[in-house]
Order: structure tokens, then C-alpha cells, then sequence
């Protein structure tokens, strides 16, 4: 292989070339923006951080917060405190951060937009707002609105959410998280370094809905969107059944972060899992094993073997979650109950939260902690008094 051209240079595309050219591979990163604020929160888990510690060790400007505030309606909220913050980026600062990284491992990194591609005997025509270009093997990066139809995730309709927002002139050293009623979806406000990104994002409700209940909430907590600019993206959500035939990779290609769907369908987290993704591609694309076809097949089984197996599973909770009831209450009302009246499930938030607990693992540990978080939850309410022994008997 001679060349890997990387169609577009966010988190995944920036990563995925910055491990390619690092081990010697020809790489050239074909992006129309380059560093851009990308409609996004910027929030970036530990599990990220942990394992990519750069991200976290560097001079770029950012945010590490420790306070978060969750609320439903029924719910009332909840202080939660972070032991392992959230790390927040402006996306132009992050994208920055990750190109550099490319350039200085060696990647080739050009501004312009690719406009198509053409496979041609074992290798592939690039067609660019600059003029044309040949590579071996394409790593497709090209986000949730990939115009490249013939690669990546097919996304329809039912398999996105929308995200919508403002980035409003401001601090604040605490994260919102607030659930709506019926609605598959949160709205958050994400203090960052001299502005605060506050968004909704929702499934199978309009955009301009959408808008109008981030409007009322802004309106009721007096964030004023005076002078702050409004933002809109599409997220993939996949729904299970999109999950199984899941295009992530073909003949030549392999499908990276957004472009391959790789979202976690009940956060919308998806900068860990672009970053993780490119990690997995360039080592399936480095491996010693076999050729091609082994190359792509040793992909699929690695982000099945990572991650892709727990988001799979996260989108048949998604509903259950935001919509589900539980005990006579809604699901995020209860949560949020449950968290500001059991250590136990406090505990259980904040793993979620740092991104270490799975969704696979979700139902056992539930089950394990459920007696002895009712039982918290039933102290906490003054039960102890009815009990034989308390000061109620
Ligand atoms: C409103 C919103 C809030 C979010 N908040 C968070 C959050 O707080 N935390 C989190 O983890 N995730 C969040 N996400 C998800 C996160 O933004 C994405 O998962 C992440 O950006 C995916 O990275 P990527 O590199 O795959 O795609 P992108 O970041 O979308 O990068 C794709 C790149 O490809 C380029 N490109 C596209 N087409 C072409 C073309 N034809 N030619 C050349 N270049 C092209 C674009 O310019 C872009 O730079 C949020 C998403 C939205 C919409």
C-alpha cells in the first residue's frame, strides 16, 4: 500500500491519520474545513482521556468540571459530583489539537472538499475541488453527513437524532443535564473556556420543536440568547436492527467515527468512540495478518469486540430510558430520585457518567445493587422509623 487518502479531518479522520503516518504509511488528509467549530458539545469522558492521556495533557485551552446538576420533570434534580470530570473543548481547539498531531507525525493535510470517488483497478480516484488524486485504500471520516454515498453507514431518517443549540457568551463551572417529557433526548448546557454550548438533541421529534422547547428552558433559567450563535447537526442514532448490517467497512475502505455510525445512541457520546474507532481501523490496516480482506474483517471484529457490541445494546434501552416508566414515575424522574437519595446508585451515575460502566454490564449491576438501593432509597424517606427497633416502633 502506498497511499491512504483520509476524507475528512475531524477526531476520527485526524486520529486515523496521525497512527497511519506514525508508522510510516503515506497519509494525506483531504478536509474542506480543517480546524472548525463543529456543532458539538466538546465533552469528552475519562474513558477518553484515560486512555488517550494527550488529550488531556496538553496546551490547548479547556474545561474540567466536576459538578454536574441533573433534572426531570416529577424528578425535581440532583447535584452529582464527578470523582473523574468531564473534559470540555471548543471543537475549533480540538479538531486544532488533533490535525496538529497529524501534521507532525507526518500526515499530508490539505483543505478541500472531496467530491467523489471512483474505484479503479486495487485503488481509487479522488475526485477534489482541487483537481484529482490517487490512493491505495480510503479511511472514510467524513461525519454524520457524509455525502459519499457508496461508503459508510446508510444513515435513514429513523437511525439520526437531531442536535440543535446556542453558544451563549458566558461561564459557569457546572454542567445541566435536563430530561423532557416524552422525549427520546436531554437538553445540556456545557460551560467551556469563555462560552457555554447550550443544545438539545432528540429523536423522531422536528428540529423546530426541538428549538422551541431549548427556547422555553432558556427563557425560564435566564440564559439569554443575545449575541449567541445558533448551531444545528445531525447525530446517528442507529436503531438496532441498523446496527446489524452496519456498512462500516468494504473493498478498499474502512468507515471511521460518525460516518460509521459509531454514536452511542442514548448520550449522543460520540468523540471517544470517532477517536476509538480510527485507533482500531489504522491497527486493523498496520496488521501483519493476511491481506485486505482480512484486514477489514479483523475491523469489524475488533469494534465488536470494543464497543460496538455495548452501543448495539444501548439502542434497545434508549426508549426504555427516556421514555420508560418506572414504579408509577417516568424513568429519568425515578434516576434522578434514586440518585439523590442511594449512595449505591449515585455511585452507578458517576461510572456512567466517566463512561466506565457498559450497557452490557448495566442489567446485572442493577440487579445486584436494586435490593439495597430500594433500601437506601426507602431509609432515606424516614422508612427506618417503621422498622422493628426504630424510633417509629
Ligand atoms: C450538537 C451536537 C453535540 C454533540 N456533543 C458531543 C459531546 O459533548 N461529546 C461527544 O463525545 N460527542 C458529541 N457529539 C458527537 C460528536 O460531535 C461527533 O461524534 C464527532 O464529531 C465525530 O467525529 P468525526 O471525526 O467522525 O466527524 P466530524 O467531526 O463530523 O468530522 C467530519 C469532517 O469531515 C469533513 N468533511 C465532510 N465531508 C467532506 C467532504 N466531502 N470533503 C472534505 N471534507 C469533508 C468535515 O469538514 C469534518 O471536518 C455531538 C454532536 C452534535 C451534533
Amino acid at each position: 500500500m502506498k497511499r491512504v487518502a483520509v476524507l475528512g479531518g475531524g477526531p476520527a479522520g485526524a486520529f486515523a491519520a496521525a497512527e497511519l503516518s506514525a508508522s510510516g504509511l503515506r497519509t494525506v488528509v483531504l478536509d474542506e474545513k480543517l480546524a472548525w467549530e463543529k456543532p458539538c458539545g466538546g465533552g469528552l469522558t475519562y474513558k477518553a482521556y484515560h486512555q488517550y492521556p494527550f488529550l488531556m495533557h496538553n496546551d490547548t485551552p479547556k474545561k474540567l468540571i466536576t459538578q454536574t446538576v441533573l433534572a426531570a420533570p416529577g424528578g425535581g434534580e440532583v447535584s452529582l459530583k464527578l470523582n473523574e470530570p468531564l473534559l470540555i473543548y471548543s471543537r475549533y481547539d480540538l479538531n486544532r489539537l488533533l490535525l496538529e498531531r497529524a501534521e507532525r507525525a507526518g500526515a499530508q493535510i490539505e483543505k478541500t472538499r472531496v467530491l467523489g470517488i471512483e474505484r479503479q483497478s486495487g485503488g481509487w480516484r479522488l475526485k477534489t475541488k482541487s483537481g484529482a488524486l490517487d490512493a491505495d485504500f480510503c479511511v472514510v471520516a467524513t461525519g454524520a453527513r457524509n455525502p459519499l454515498r457508496e461508503v459508510g453507514t446508510e444513515l435513514t431518517t429513523s437511525d439520526t437524532m437531531s442536535a440543535l443549540g446556542y453558544y451563549v457568551p458566558g461561564e459557569n463551572d457546572r454542567i445541566d443535564i435536563q430530561f423532557l417529557d416524552r422525549l427520546q433526548g436531554y437538553i445540556w448546557v456545557f460551560p467551556r473556556c469563555g462560552h457555554l454550548s447550550v443544545g438539545i438533541c432528540g429523536k423522531g421529534e422536528p428540529a423546530l420543536a426541538l428549538r422551541g422547547r431549548l427556547e422555553r428552558y432558556m427563557a425560564e433559567k435566564g440564559i439569554s440568547s443575545k449575541g449567541a450563535s445558533f448551531y444545528s447537526h445531525v447525530l446517528p442514532s442507529l436503531e438496532t436492527r441498523a446496527w446489524k448490517k452496519n456498512r462500516i467497512a468494504g473493498d478498499g475502505w474502512m468507515a471511521v467515527g460518525d460516518a460509521a455510525g459509531l454514536v452511542d445512541p442514548i448520550t449522543g457520546e460520540g468523540l471517544y468512540y470517532a477517536i476509538r474507532s480510527a485507533d482500531l481501523a489504522a491497527k486493523a490496516l498496520l496488521s501483519e495478518a493476511g491481506g485486505l480482506a482480512e484486514k477489514l474483517h479483523a475491523y469489524r471484529r475488533l469494534l465488536r469486540k470494543d464497543f460496538s457490541a455495548d452501543l448495539e445494546f444501548s439502542s434497545r434501552l434508549a426508549r426504555r430510558i427516556f421514555l420508560g416508566r418506572f414504579l408509577f414515575g417516568s424513568v429519568p424522574a425515578r434516576m434522578i430520585q434514586f440518585t439523590r437519595r442511594s449512595p449505591r446508585f449515585s455511585s452507578l451515575m458517576q461510572d456512567l457518567f466517566a463512561g466506565t460502566q457498559s450497557y452490557l454490564g448495566l442489567k446485572n449491576r442493577l440487579l445486584q445493587n436494586l435490593n439495597g438501593s430500594l433500601f437506601e432509597v426507602a431509609m432515606s424517606f424516614g422508612f427506618s422509623r417503621l422498622l422493628p427497633g426504630g424510633s417509629g416502633t
